[in-house]
């Protein structure tokens, strides 16, 4: 089977990883902060916190702008559930913005639509997750501009976005957000196995992540009560999480993120090549938006449904049956069952609900080679032969 992402371990990141198992810091050593400080330099941001996965970022994000019960937090129906669930964890509710049909991303003018309404009806999102699917940054001009205007804070999930700029400049740089998280998990642009970061400009949101990160633990007296009892002193003045990334992880992220460029150039020669493979079959291809530059994690096609006598689930599995693996980036979160009966029953995303019957995510990471590109637009187009 062709997997629809993969990573790629190099003998570098595996010396890496064994130097730190010999190491005297397999957790809360030297290598955390060098793997913080090469994301933090790499996107421009001021600071991170590396944490174990995009989750527990989304997570401390949330808590760190003081999002709980009684706050909404909005985001796009297309993503991980990560990025939703983040909020019923503070104990806020959840709502959706229904997205644009040519990024498939949060769309701002559905945005401003039900922001105009929630103000009316007194319930205004404190916190907004627009999320840059396959790795295009959403329209974030707009959405910062909307947040000027309303109030919101806004977390940027970039789970697939890492490498990838907006308006010339790496996102992460936190241009028109409060915090940017990025994931690390086997099938995005750089791994850490499990693992995410959080960066921000505001010291003091990085300072909260921090603590949360670990117990809400500090051993800085400035942030301290009252005087250190002594050298061994602690004081937990938060209620935090053990959500840390370990040494090994980090040494993984090191040895990857420098061929993080490498990587994404790779995956735009293989968009390219589908490109021109795909261009006389019905289906439409990812449309990029002149103001980025995407990472490319994932690469969606959607079917021309009326062009077609099969149906999106039949070619779908008959792609798998012939050694595709493809994948379906995402089922619409406010149709899971979890999200119905906390909010979203009856309620309705058409363009998310079109995207969801039409799109396929065909095979993408950077060690593909043209042989697996030809085998899967070949099988594509066997399946899609009148
Ligand atoms: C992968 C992903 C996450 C969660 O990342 P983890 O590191 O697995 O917790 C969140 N949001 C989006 C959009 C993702 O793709």
């Amino acid at each position: 089977m062709i997997p629809y992402g993969r990573q790629d371990i190099t003998q570098a990141d595996i010396d890496a990883v064994v130097e730190v198992l010999r190491s005297d810091f397999l957790t809360q050593g030297p290598a955390v902060p060098q793997f913080e400080q090469a994301v933090s330099s790499y996107c421009g941001a001021a600071h991170a916190v590396a944490v174990n996965s995009a989750t527990s970022a989304l997570h401390i994000g949330c808590l760190a702008l003081g999002l709980g019960p009684g706050d909404w937090l909005w985001t796009s129906p297309i993503t991980f559930v990560a990025s939703a669930n983040c909020g019923l964890y503070c104990g806020a509710q959840v709502d959706f913005v229904d997205i644009d049909p040519r990024t498939y991303n949060m769309c701002p003018q559905a945005l401003a639509v039900k922001l105009e309404l929630a103000q009316r009806e007194g319930r205004l999102p404190k916190v907004v997750v627009p999320v840059h699917l396959c790795g295009q940054s959403c329209d974030m001009q707009a959405i910062h501009a909307l947040s000027q205007r309303y109030g919101f804070r806004i977390i940027e999930d970039a789970s697939h976005a890492i490498g990838g700029r907006y308006q010339g400049k790496p996102i992460g740089c936190g241009a028109y957000s409060d915090i940017t998280i990025f994931s690390f998990h086997p099938v995005k642009i750089i791994t850490t196995a499990e693992g995410g970061m959080a960066v921000t400009n505001d010291c003091h949101l990085a300072q909260r992540m921090a603590l949360l990160r670990s117990h809400g633990i500090t051993r800085d007296p400035a942030q301290m009560t009252h005087a250190s009892d002594g050298s061994w002193y602690y004081q937990q003045i938060e209620l935090g999480f053990n959500y840390r990334m370990t040494e090994l992880q980090a040494a993984l992220g090191l040895s990857q993120i420098s061929r993080l460029d490498d990587y994404v150039v790779r995956r735009h020669d293989l968009a390219k090549r589908y490109e021109a493979l795909l261009a006389d079959m019905p289906v439409t291809l990812p449309w990029q938006h002149p103001d980025g530059y995407s990472a490319l994690h994932l690469y969606v096609i959607r079917l021309q449904s009326s062009k077609l006598t099969r149906t999106h689930r039949e070619v779908f599995e008959a792609l798998r049956e012939q050694g595709i693996g493809v994948n379906l980036h995402y089922i619409p979160v406010h149709t899971q069952p979890y999200h119905i009966e906390h909010g979203q029953r009856g309620k309705r995303y058409p363009q998310a609900e079109q995207y969801y019957a039409e799109a396929i995510s065909l095979p993408m990471y950077p060690t593909m080679t043209q042989a697996d590109q030809q085998k899967v637009t070949a099988a594509l187009k066997l399946v899609l032969a009148p």
